[in-house]
């Protein structure tokens, strides 16, 4: 279990001071100038050293995202954009940071956009984030007054100015250049790529786009040490992790835990462990909605990180922990997202479009066991035509839980359809 002095988040469940005066009790707003001092080239070397990965649902290294961001001026400004559209099925772990810890976050921004060679920050948050919103703003109005943003930020030398933007609550808008045309103030598009925003980003200048996670630990990281952070899980998969973990289990919570800890350890030491106990457990959906489910046999040995969780055909994906057990529907659960996909889709590549309806069309199906056995192969291909053929990774995200479903299911989704055959023939002998 992870040692409470190792949590970057001394505050996600809001029972302390989340005030500026609280925030620095904890260790916020300490010695940034210095960090700021040591320069560009080394913050950023220390990022890639820490082996930070984007915490948004990608696993980009982070350090080396910000290294694209060009050096040298080229007349245009350079942007950092904080991805806060936190709208994942089952995830809200920005959401305990943005309300609880908020100077996490602006304190993050400050040394990543010097980092970025940026002198404006804008944090995207999702349309319900209301609360969110008025913590985090209360937190830059602390930041300016204090003088820790605007000129000569934390008498670092360097100015920045941060502002927020509401998004209006499409699932789309996380995607990260469909953020960006948001932000310009145009219908939530994803953009093709390239040009990538490091090139070619916010109003076409050069762009980081991070998500709240992955930029609220760098402090503490520049602080602490990257070896520290480095030490913490295992390689290429290091640090601390914050896991949203909901569904079946005797206590749903949010919690801050080294990556790499293994799935049965998460839930009996956080969560009073699976509702009935372990052997009642009947699926896990490691990382959101976008991700494979994990069957309950390869649950026993789950390791909740990026590699495993890859290795095994699913995702770390936003760590958001969806516990199911022997009581679940699983195809149902999985028609629901398969909903979720095909309203949230933009519309403008067709495989994702017409591909969304298809798989929900056919999902609907299999649910009430109206299919015949041989669509089941027929929806697999149908994800197979999605998936890596669309503009943006929505498409994969429709793709890969179907595909996860099928793969551990498909007894499940055979036997439902043939009891509803042999439904149908006893109620047509009754009728005789
Ligand atoms: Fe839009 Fe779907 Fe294409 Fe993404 S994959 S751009 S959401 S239609």
């Amino acid at each position: 279990m992870l040692k409470d002095q190792d949590r970057i988040f001394q505050n996600l469940y809001g029972m302390r001071d989340r005030s500026l005066k609280g925030a620095i009790s904890r260790g916020a707003w300490d010695g940034t100038a210095e960090i700021i001092q040591r320069g560009r080239d080394t913050i950023i070397e220390q990022v890639k050293a820490s082996g930070l990965r984007g915490r948004g649902g990608a696993g980009f290294p982070t350090g080396l995202k910000w290294s694209f961001m060009p050096k040298e001026s080229d007349g245009r400004p350079s942007y950092l954009v904080v991805n806060a559209d936190e709208s994942e099925p089952g995830t809200c772990k920005d959401r305990e940071i943005m309300r609880h810890d908020p100077h996490t976050l602006v304190e993050g921004c400050l040394i990543a956009s010097f980092a970025m060679g940026a002198h404006a920050c804008y944090i995207y948050l999702r349309g319900e984030y209301i609360r969110e919103r008025e913590a985090l703003q209360t937190a830059i109005d602390e930041a300016y007054d204090a003088g820790l943003l605007g000129r000569n930020a934390a008498k670092s030398g360097w100015d920045l100015d941060i502002y927020l933007a509401h998004g209006a609550g499409a699932y789309i808008c996380g995607e990260e250049t469909a953020l960006l045309e948001s932000l310009e103030g145009k219908k939530g598009m994803p953009r093709m790529k390239p040009p990538f925003p490091a090139g070619a980003g916010l109003y076409g200048c050069p762009t980081t786009v991070n998500n709240v996670e992955s930029i609220a630990v760098v402090p503490t990281i520049l602080r602490r040490g990257a070896e520290w952070f480095a030490g913490i899980g295992r390689p290429n998969n290091t640090g601390t992790k914050i896991f949203g973990i909901s569904g079946h289990v005797n206590k749903p919570c949010v919690v801050e835990e080294a990556m790499s800890i293994p799935l049965r350890q998460l839930l009996d030491e956080h969560c009073g462990g699976v509702r009935g106990g372990w052997d009642n457990l009947k699926a896990v959906i490691p990382g959101g909605s976008s991700v494979p489910l994990l069957t309950a046999e390869q649950c026993e040995d789950a390791i909740m990180d990026f590699d495993w969780l890859r290795e095994h055909r699913s995702g770390l994906g936003t760590a958001a922990v969806i516990v199911m057990d022997q009581s679940t529907d699983v195809i149902k659960a999985i028609w629901r997202f398969s909903k979720f996909y095909k309203h949230e889709s933009c519309g403008q590549c067709t495989p994702c479009r017409e591909g969304t309806g298809w798989m929900m069309r056919v999902m609907d199906r299999l649910v009430r066991g109206e299919a015949e056995i041989e669509e089941i192969d027929m929806l697999l291909d149908v994800t197979k035509q999605v998936e890596g053929h669309t503009i943006c990774a929505l498409g994969d995200a429709a793709a890969w839980p179907i595909q996860g479903l099928v793969r551990g299911f498909r007894d499940e989704i055979e036997d439902r359809i043939k009891a509803r055959r042999t439904g149908r023939n006893t109620a047509a002998m009754a009728a005789e």
